[in-house]
């Protein structure tokens, strides 16, 4: 039987001037490297386990009944500059399936591709297809990952590399660079459409402009608290890159902290810092000040909707601030959290500056010792800072073991496991790469067979610096 894919799409009846119909481009031989079943099974996908022809419907070579697919229009903010142009330059949403949009990225050119060949290469799409379902079992919103398939097909980079395409799975793929693109155009009809569409989709409680970026801004926010939660850094917070789902979006050069630093950066692109680890917060402010002003127009700019929104941006660091105490107290066992818990979480984080201390790792030793060696007793205030935090625990009505094992997880996608398996899969062996996915499907879990991968890389292993995925 064919695959059949439940199609009900939605995004083609807004105006079609946020889109372009285009066609993923054939390629010469895909084949199938990876497919996620029970995801597959969330968007009601049924009907073959073929994987010859899950390679051809999921590299674009053949398109299921019902797909329509089309090339989104987006602007943005990139590093703060705006692009009054992107969109989608090598990805097409083929449809949306139980709600989900199902999207081929690397699937060829479109109108908005400008000098690109619309294509990616192996890396980047293991390595989002790795971090984006770790994210998820992490229980931190994201986009995720159905497919992934070998073109068949060498593309042109700093050297030839295989090219291959990602099967992106999100609640919705609108930006906030989408409503920016149509503020900058003055284009108030398409902006209250495409308002009315992300309500209905995303927010149906909300009522008005303001009621929807309020939540956009909590959604926001919980987000950003939960990257801090990890040791994640996004690495390209653009506004296009800023989904109005709240889901973590667009895996370029992201990557986890090994060593904690509030400073650390990857991105090759990132010059400086913008995108910091401990810069996100203030970052994500600035983007949904971004979202506030393209709303403006639909209330005609006025100095009241100018003072509400402004409010609503105003409080959202404050509101970011407890968020983050609340997830950081966990990670500590204290789940009621009082206004000087932020100094007690404070002060570890200078510890381990300090240490060097491999941040997951750091957690982890304090939960249960299931990973040592963190170098933390070393520091001249340990001890101290141990005792404080004893006390706390104290009078917590929660065991505060139970709470810190669901905080902090054993294994996160380190970065020099990644670059492993993307070496290994370039030379066609994806063992590390099936490897990986199985254990970061349950990352609060210790268990010995996966002891090795809460290893933080050597000297020689370290990856200093990530790249985009183009
Ligand atoms: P990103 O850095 O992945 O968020 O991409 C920024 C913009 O560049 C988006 O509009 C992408 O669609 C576009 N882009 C990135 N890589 C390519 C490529 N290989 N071909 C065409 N467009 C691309
Ligand atoms: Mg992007």
């Amino acid at each position: 039987m064919t695959l059949q894919i439940p199609f009900e799409n939605t995004y083609v009846s807004l105006p079609n001037r946020l889109f372009s119909h285009q066609k993923p481009t054939p390629v010469r031989a895909p084949k199938l490297l990876a497919f996620n079943e029970p995801l597959a099974d969330e968007l009601g996908i049924c009907g073959t386990q073929d994987p010859d022809e899950l390679a051809q419907v999921f590299s674009g070579s053949s398109l299921p009944d019902g797909a329509q697919p089309i090339a989104q229009l987006y602007a943005g903010h990139q590093f703060g500059n705006w692009n009054p142009q992107l969109g989608d330059g090598r990805a097409v949403l083929i449809g949306e399936s139980n709600g989900y949009d199902v999207q081929l990225k690397g699937s060829g050119p479109t109108p908005y591709a400008r000098r690109g060949d619309g294509r990616a290469w192996l890396g980047p799409v293991l390595r989002e297809y790795i971090v984006s379902e770790a994210m998820h079992a992490l229980g931190i919103p994201t986009t995720r990952a159905l497919a992934a398939v070998e073109t068949g097909e060498e593309i042109m980079r700093d050297r030839p590399l295989p090219g291959a395409v990602l099967t992106r799975v999100a609640s919705s793929h609108i930006r906030v660079g989408t409503f920016q693109i149509l503020a900058a155009r003055q284009d108030v009809e398409g902006l209250q459409a495409l308002l009315d569409y992300s309500i209905a989709r995303h927010y149906p409680s909300a009522s008005t402009p303001a009621a929807f970026l309020r939540e956009v801004v909590a959604k926001q926010a919980e987000l950003i608290a939960q990257w801090m939660s990890v040791g994640f850094i996004h690495g390209v917070m653009n506004t296009d890159n800023c989904a109005i789902s709240g889901e973590t979006i667009d895996y370029g050069p992201c990557a986890f902290m090994d060593a904690f630093h509030p400073g650390q950066v990857f991105s090759s692109i990132d010059r400086h810092g913008r995108y910091a680890y401990g810069n996100q917060p203030q970052i994500i402010a600035w983007n949904m000040a971004q979202l506030a002003t393209s709303l403006l127009p639909l209330e005609d700019n006025s100095d009241a909707a100018v003072e509400e929104f402004t409010d609503i941006i105003n409080d959202m660091p404050g509101m970011l601030r407890g968020m983050w105490q609340d997830r950081f107290a966990a990670k500590l066992g204290i789940s009621e959290t009082k206004d000087n818990d932020e100094g007690l979480i404070t002060h570890l984080l200078s510890i381990m500056t300090d240490q060097k201390a491999d941040f997951t790792n750091s957690f982890r030793y304090l939960t249960d010792g299931s990973v040592t060696e963190t170098g933390l007793e070393a520091h001249k205030d340990y001890s101290a800072w141990h005792a404080q935090w004893t006390d706390r625990k104290r009078e917590q009505p929660t065991d505060p073991v139970e709470v810190m094992a669901k905080s902090n997880p054993y294994l996160i996608p380190r970065n020099h496991q990644i670059e492993a398996m993307i070496t290994q899969a370039v030379a066609g062996d994806l063992n590390l790469f099936h490897r990986l996915n199985a254990a970061l499907s349950s990352p609060f879990e210790a268990s010995p067979e996966a002891a090795d991968l809460t290893v933080p890389p050597t000297t020689e292993e370290k990856v200093t610096q990530t790249f985009c995925g183009t």
